[in-house]
């Protein structure tokens, strides 16, 4: 019998749902046991149901699997969920309080005070937040989850920064790809030969989020870093990858030297404890003058590196580089099997800490109480338009 975890995906049928099926593939701790998605694809095949976008065929085992409801019961103790936000308001809760590990994508819970919004290179103490979340005590489930597709290339390039010369001001400027918006996404008529100056909350996501991971856990909250910062955000016809302009002042006069060494040198725990999903090198420093570019890049380090290049000085700021993520690896499937594997090797997914209740172990912790919201209810979220779309 395999000694894996058995985690279930929710929103297997997703543009990240897909890659999470192709990153468990071979993975040596995790497989996939259960999937799930809407009642369009619930009762049949995955085969069937999902419309395949990557490159690499469709894993054999996953095929055959069928679709499940997107419901707590008979669900795996671990969760990837790959939702849109609205959704996953709804759903991500019921699995918490079912008593699952829900290893988040969506926005829905990011900002949320005890909810770990989590990059192990950067901040994996954050983690403890989870255990003030109701659902832990209640029935040892969680949320725990990853950044923006965005703020995750820019916060990775940031963090040695910050640690070693503190950052006073960022200013960034995104060339997002289409993969980001999901599929179908942005109309092709929309985005052939164009560049779209929107994503819907986009940049707001940015800026919270970015200073959140770089903030200090300070016993039951998070303490954002207290520079100032701005994001423009745009969608451009490529297919995956993040382009990031940034520029930095810093607290501490740097070198470019020191810059380039710092981003070369940063290592963190996921390189210490040899996490499966860890690159050796979380930043690359690339010394061509017309480097990082998405089609020849983005797969650098299994897709889980940043690539870092041009750094220059800023006539505004101190200094301005060019950052590239792969959005939907280290940008999302791959962020959260990161997070996964830290807290397998912080013994958060041990069975009995995380074990499914076959209903909720408290109702009323399916609420948005259960996450300390003032009125127990979450506000609505705006209708994303399919111009902007999520990210
Ligand atoms: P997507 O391609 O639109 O996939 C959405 C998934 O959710 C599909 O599997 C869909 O199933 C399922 N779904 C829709 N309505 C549902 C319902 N009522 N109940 C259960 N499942 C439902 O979106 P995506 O790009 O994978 O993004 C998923 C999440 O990850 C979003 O929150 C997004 O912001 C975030 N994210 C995306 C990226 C990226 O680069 N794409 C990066 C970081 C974070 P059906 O096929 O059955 O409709």
């Amino acid at each position: 019998m395999s000694q894996k975890i058995p985690v279930g995906i929710l929103g297997a049928t997703g543009v990240v749902g897909q890659r999470f099926i192709q990153m468990l593939e071979a993975h040596p701790w995790f497989e996939v046991a259960w999937l799930a998605a809407s009642d369009r694809s619930a009762g049949q095949t995955y085969g069937e149901a999902v419309r395949w976008r990557l490159k690499t065929p469709i894993p054999e085992g996953a095929r055959q699997m069928s679709v499940s409801n997107a419901a707590p019961e008979g669900a795996p103790g671990v969760i990837f969920a790959a939702l849109d936000a609205g959704i996953a308001r709804e759903l991500e809760p019921q699995f918490a309080a079912a008593g699952c590990a829900v290893v988040s994508n969506s926005s829905a819970f990011r900002m949320q005070e005890n909810v770990p919004l989590v990059i192990p290179e950067v901040n994996a103490d954050h983690v403890a937040l989870l255990e003030r979340q109701c659902w832990r005590k209640d029935s040892g489930g969680y949320i725990v989850t990853n950044p923006n597709c965005s703020a995750i290339g820019l916060v990775v390039a940031l963090a040695p920064l910050h640690r070693n010369f503190g950052i006073e001001s960022v200013f960034v400027t995104t060339m997002q790809a289409v993969s980001g918006a999901g599929y179908p996404g942005v109309a092709s008529l929309d985005i052939i030969g164009n560049v779209i100056p929107y994503i819907a909350k986009e940049e707001e996501k940015m800026e919270e989020e970015t200073r959140k991971l770089l903030g200090t856990l300070e016993g039951d909250h998070v303490e954002p870093a207290a520079f100032s910062m701005t994001a423009h955000c745009n969608r451009v016809a490529v297919e995956d990858g993040h382009t990031e302009s940034v520029s930095v002042k810093l607290k501490r006069k740097a070198s470019p030297e020191e810059i380039i060494a710092a981003f070369r040198e940063f290592r963190s725990t996921p390189q210490e404890l040899e996490l499966p999903s860890a690159p050796a090198q979380p930043v690359v420093y690339d010394v061509a003058s017309d480097r990082p570019q998405p089609r020849f890049d983005v797969d650098r380090g299994s897709g889980m590196t940043v690539s870092v290049g041009r750094l220059r000085p800023c006539g505004v700021l101190d200094y301005k580089f060019t950052v590239l993520s792969h959005n939907t690896i280290r940008g999302a499937a791959g962020a959260a099997l990161l997070n996964a594997e830290l807290l397998k090797v912080r013994g958060l997914l041990n069975p009995g800490q995380v074990s499914v209740q076959t209903q909720a172990a408290n109702p009323s912790a399916t609420s948005g109480q259960a996450l300390g919201h003032p009125s127990g209810t979450p506000e609505p979220l705006p209708n994303s338009d399919r111009v902007g779309v999520h990210s």
